[in-house]
């Protein structure tokens, strides 16, 4: 038996479970390895029945003193007994085990082991397990597995199944060369998975999750780095540096923060090196990103060489797309917009430009990565909000040039280990400072109640010429509902600032070009109050808004709450955020102060990290399921930091070869490589 066999494979495993399992997303033996045991059941010795506790599974030794009884009941057959020691009586419960009257006999003494319930005052032990000293014994002082299961499928069939794959799966063995596994104190793989199904205690199992835990990273690891050694070539588009970009700069209406500068110099540094640059840029919102995407850009296009600026939505692009427009086009440069709403001859006069060279920049949505987009010499590509990407989608951008520079922005801002985990050996640049002009947003958390006065304030905001965000109360039933809802509020606004403040709505039902005129409309000041859904959440960019008002504030996370504010606070007027809550449990008021607290995004990070754990804040940013299964990259920050050292220190060949051995590991490779978002 190997790891790619199919479940059938395993004795006991006929159509009927293979069809269970299956909906677990196991099919080969090596899934089942993996489906590690959500929990144990610690296996302790006998208790005398004075020391039962409620809650706890226990095991008891006693007699039986009055013949068991039997109560019918429309559903259920009900056995109850008593059993007996020297510290006292407990009564027994067995649901739907008619059978077990006639093999109950009286006097006779049993080990029964089951969850202790309460029942009239009084202890119950329930549905108990039976055994004889022998069996009990051996179990005694073990930790058994207690798995996720689907319908159709017991504990009992899961451990039976995985039992017979521990003992009979032959490609389990050791993979991790021999030095690593002792420079960290590694137990061996073999009995690492035998002990995370079956350990024998917590001991055990500790150094069995750790190694296994290790393996994750260090695969995933491994990963990042083929994917970075992959990418790491001689390039062929060396930069020089240009005085045009020098003047470009000088006629900016700003000054460049130090941040900025100190990341568009690292961005040159790597284009004029003679590598392929490869870099991520992490900055909170606002810190003013899209300037040094636009340098990039430029210093490439001075160079003769095109760039590609891709971006997750429609609206961002339109808004890039004309802010490229107002910056480069006055200096000659040929910026096209690219975008799935276009009509077909826009988007073929397009793609021909491109492939003509006659654009030098385009921005657009996924539609840039289509097949038949194609361009004459493709140098720089970015990617904005990247954790909406995934890494082929990047690799896919990347192929349509020939090894062109990468840089990546992001404003989700992760905690360095996070980061370090994420984007493997990726060059980090981190824009931690805002433009000098901005003052701190001030933030207020307040019930519902509160709204009437929110109104008014809008208002006296409006009459100073500012603009207004709305988020509109969630609804999780359907979109329908959530539209009907966004309407709804629209029009209520509408009927209290009539002839007072333009109000209009943004929702995701919407056509791209609806969108992008709604927004449009917003930007150039017509609306003054943007009612919206969630949608509005990345890039957008309009200074001139300072109030921005999130209605159920308690049901988003913090991540994307900092994102929403950071809708607000981006030009030099005082922004104000208003984080209103419909449910005022200390829970979500305490989430939200952490919120009103800070307005630095990587604090948050941390915090909203720390309340939730991974997963959920995997959620936000990788639209669902676990990287890991066994590693916390919280828990684990030191694992994580070993793992990444090990990788390191192995060159592309040596990582190749390494999963070329077992083909088990390179689907994980494979694995993890769709799952990181560069
Ligand atoms: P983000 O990092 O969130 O993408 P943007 O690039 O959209 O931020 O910039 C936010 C706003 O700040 C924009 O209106 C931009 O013009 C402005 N901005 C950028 N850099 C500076 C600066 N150095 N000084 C003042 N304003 C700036
Ligand atoms: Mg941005």
């Amino acid at each position: 038996m190997n790891y790619n066999d199919s479940i059938r494979t395993i004795k006991g495993v006929g159509e009927k479970a293979e069809k269970a399992f299956h909906k677990l997303n196991i099919r080969e033996v090596g899934d089942l390895l993996e489906h590690y045991p959500r929990d144990y059941d610690e296996f302790h010795d006998l208790v005398p029945i004075r020391e039962l506790k409620e809650g706890s599974v226990m095991a008891i030794e006693g007699v039986l003193r009055r013949k068991p009884s039997v109560k019918t009941t429309s559903r259920l057959k009900i056995i109850t007994a008593f059993v007996e020691d020297e510290t006292g009586v407990v009564q027994v419960t067995w649901f739907n085990m008619p059978f077990l009257v006639s093999r109950l006999k009286m006097g006779t003494r049993y080990i029964l082991r089951g969850r202790v319930g309460i029942r009239n005052g009084k202890f119950v032990l329930e549905q108990p397990q039976m055994y004889n000293k022998n069996e009990f014994y051996k179990k005694v002082g073990k930790m058994l597995p207690i798995y996720p299961l689907t319908a159709g499928l017991t504990n009992h069939q899961m451990t039976k199944a995985v039992t017979t794959a521990v003992s009979q799966c032959e490609g389990v063995v050791e993979f991790l060369p021999a030095e690593i596994r002792t420079r960290h104190h590694l137990i061996g793989y073999r009995k690492a998975v035998q002990d995370i199904h079956f350990p024998k205690n917590r001991v055990d199992y500790m150094k069995a999750r750790k190694r296994l835990a290790f393996d994750e990273i260090f695969l995933y690891q491994a990963a990042l780095r083929a994917i970075r050694l992959q990418n790491y070539h001689e390039s062929c588009h060396v930069m020089e540096p240009k005085q045009e970009v020098e003047e470009f700069l000088g006629d900016l209406p700003f000054a460049l923060t130090g941040a900025q500068k100190r990341v568009y110099e690292e961005i040159v540094t790597d284009m004029t090196s003679g590598t392929v640059m490869n870099r991520l840029v992490q900055g909170d919102v606002g810190s003013g990103k899209t300037v040094v995407a636009v340098l990039a850009l430029y210093l490439a296009v001075c160079n003769g060489k095109q760039g590609a600026f891709m971006v997750p939505t429609e609206v961002l692009a339109t808004q890039h797309y004309e802010s490229l427009q107002k910056m480069l086009g006055k200096r000659g440069v040929r910026v096209g917009l690219l975008t799935g709403s276009l009509t077909a001859k826009q988007k073929r006069e397009g793609k021909e430009k491109l492939t003509a060279g006659e654009w030098d920049i385009v921005v657009g949505t996924h539609a840039i990565l289509q097949d038949n987009v194609e361009f004459q010499s493709l140098a720089l590509v970015i990617t904005d909000e990247q954790h909406r990407f995934g890494v082929r989608q990047r690799e896919t951008l990347s192929e349509k040039g020939d090894a062109p520079h990468v840089l990546a922005m992001s404003a989700t801002p992760i905690p360095r280990t996070l980061a370090l985990v994420l984007y493997g050996d990726m060059d980090l640049s981190v824009m931690d400072e805002l433009p000098a002009n901005r003052l701190p947003i001030k933030n207020c958390v307040v019930g519902t109640e509160y709204r009437p006065n929110a109104y008014k304030f809008m208002k006296e905001q409006m009459e100073q010429g500012h603009q207004v965000y709305i988020i509109c109360p969630m609804v999780d039933e359907s979109e329908e509902l959530e539209l009907e809802n966004v309407t709804l509020y629209t029009e209520q606004l509408r009927e209290m600032f009539q002839g007072i403040a333009v109000v209009d709505c943004l929702h995701g039902k919407m056509k791209p070009k609806e969108k992008n005129d709604v927004m449009g409309r917003f930007s150039k000041g017509d609306t003054d109050i943007l009612v919206s859904t969630t949608v509005i959440e990345v890039g957008i960019d309009v200074p001139n808004a300072t109030v921005m008002m999130i209605e159920n504030a308690e049901r988003f996370g913090l991540a994307q709450l900092h994102q929403l504010r950071g809708r607000v606070g981006r030009g030099d007027a005082q922004s104000y955020c208003i984080l209103m809550y419909g449910n005022d449990s200390k829970e979500a008021k305490e989430r939200l102060g952490i919120l009103a607290g800070s307005n630095d995004g990587f604090h948050i990070a941390r915090e909203d990290l720390k309340l939730r754990g991974q997963g959920d804040f995997f959620g936000v940013m990788q639209s669902g399921d676990k990287l890991f299964k066994l590693a916390d990259i919280y828990e684990d920050a030191d694992l994580l930091t070993v793992a990444n050292e090990e990788a390191k220190t192995y060159d592309f060949d040596e990582i190749s070869r390494f999963y070329a051995k077992n083909r088990r590991l390179s689907e994980k490779l494979n694995h993890y490589m769709g799952k990181v978002s560069l």
